[in-house]
């Protein structure tokens, strides 16, 4: 087992730490935290680095690299903000990652390179209002019609929502029901009767565009199937390493928030000390700096077993899982440690709070999360519905 990152992952690291701090990032998040506009100047600058597509197949434009660099960039990007970090997540672990790894030649040389050079995005389209964990049960049906399939169906929460080039629909084709129905169909903005809902208010994450997506008898071409019904495993499976780099978003954000919390008990005094010679600072920031490290082991070795692959489905629960749970404690640490001023919106903590917030529900809940792990370690499935 190598706990090492190679020279070229620790170069990178390096290289993104530097320009974050060359660049301002740490006045960048605070802005786009005031203003809730998404930082679309960094995109141009993050393809010219090769951070765009970085895991993607080269035949197609990719980079090529094993998905834990894309993790590593995420990680270190989002010390300073989730949405700094976002073009280098939904380029790499996003949707795109199924189209790389189950479409056909056609969709990948009409997508992929686009992507890479930043022209394209895909947003990954599951939840509904009626069905979020409960995700067998949606209701967006693709209805057979000639060389086409009509879509009719509303979804809900979309990031990307609005802003995206693509969606990767996740839909049930005909009447079939539950899981073997379900498959991905990929949509684009912009045709007949695909609209969107208003933008979504969030408690963090301000920036990152959210919102319905309404399909009202949209003609979608059958090439346009990328997992055929009763593929739904495989679409499950491509989700895992977007779960890992959710997790990563986490890192990310509890490392950014130790650092804050370093910075300011070295700073700040109380009773003629800096506060971080009090003993319970100092515990403080250990605590959280071992959950911290407890969490990348997790995250990347659930990352490092997928090579340029797919993660195992219990080594991805796990490491979501602890990570999303892991940077609400450290983020609500470093907020004590701030004292009044970590509830102020002066101070960047509080913020990193609320942005932490959000991935224990997006990517699929914690809760869900510790089913399918139930159901890997006893080696059977709990059914959830009632009475079946
Ligand atoms: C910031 C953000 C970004 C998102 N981005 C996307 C996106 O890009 N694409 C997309 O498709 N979706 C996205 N989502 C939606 C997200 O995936 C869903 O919100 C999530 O899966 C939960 O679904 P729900 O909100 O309908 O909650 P529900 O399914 O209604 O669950 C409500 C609560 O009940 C719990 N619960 C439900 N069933 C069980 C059970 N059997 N056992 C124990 N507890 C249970 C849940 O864990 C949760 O706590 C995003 C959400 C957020 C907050």
């Amino acid at each position: 087992m190598d706990f090492n990152l190679s020279n070229e992952q620790l170069m990178l690291v390096e290289t993104l730490r530097n320009m974050g701090k060359k660049e301002n990032f740490r006045d960048l998040a605070i802005q786009i935290d005031a203003t809730g506009e998404f930082p679309h100047h960094l995109m141009p600058k993050y393809a010219s680095m090769g951070l765009v597509g970085m895991t993607l197949s080269t035949e197609y434009g990719g980079g090529g690299q094993p998905a834990l660099d894309a993790i590593l960039a995420i990680e270190e990007l989002a010390k300073f903000s989730p949405m700094i970090a976002a073009p280098v997540f939904e380029s790499n672990v996003g949707p795109v990652r199924v189209i790389d790894l189950f479409g056909t030649k056609e969709q990948k040389s009409a997508i992929i390179p686009k992507v890479c050079k930043s022209e394209c995005s895909v947003s990954v389209c599951m939840t509904e209002p009626e069905a979020g964990s409960d995700l067998t049960s949606l209701s967006t049906n693709a209805v057979e019609d000639g060389d086409s399939y009509i879509l009719n169906g509303r979804k809900t929460f979309i990031t990307g929502g609005g802003a995206a080039s693509h969606y990767m629909v996740y839909t049930r084709f005909g009447n079939i029901s539950g899981y073997k129905g379900i498959g991905g169909i990929l949509v684009e903005n912009g045709t007949p009767g695909f609209s969107f809902g208003k933008q979504e208010k969030f408690l963090g994450l301000h920036g990152m565009p959210s919102c319905d997506l309404i399909f009202e008898d949209v003609r979608v071409p059958k090439k346009n199937v990328v997992i055929k019904a009763g593929e739904f495993a495989n679409l499950m499976m491509t989700f895992d390493i977007e779960r890992c780099g959710n997790a990563a978003m986490c890192l990310g954000v509890a490392g950014g928030a130790i650092e804050e919390a370093k910075n300011y008990a070295q700073q700040r005094h109380a009773f003629g000390r800096p506060i971080c010679e009090f003993q319970d600072i100092q515990f403080k920031i250990v605590d959280m700096a071992m959950k911290l490290e407890a969490a990348k082991l997790l995250v990347y070795r659930a990352v490092s077993g997928a090579g340029r692959g797919l993660p195992s489905i219990y080594d991805s629960a796990v490491a979501k899982c602890y990570a999303n749970e892991m940077v609400i404690d450290v983020t609500n640490a470093a907020m004590q440690v701030f004292g009044g001023y970590g509830y102020s919106t002066e101070f960047p903590v509080e913020r990193m709070l609320r942005d932490g917030r959000a991935w224990c529900v997006a990517g699929g809940t914690v809760q869900m999360l510790r089913i399918t792990m139930a159901s890997l370690l006893f080696g059977r499935r709990f059914d959830q519905r009632k009475g079946k």
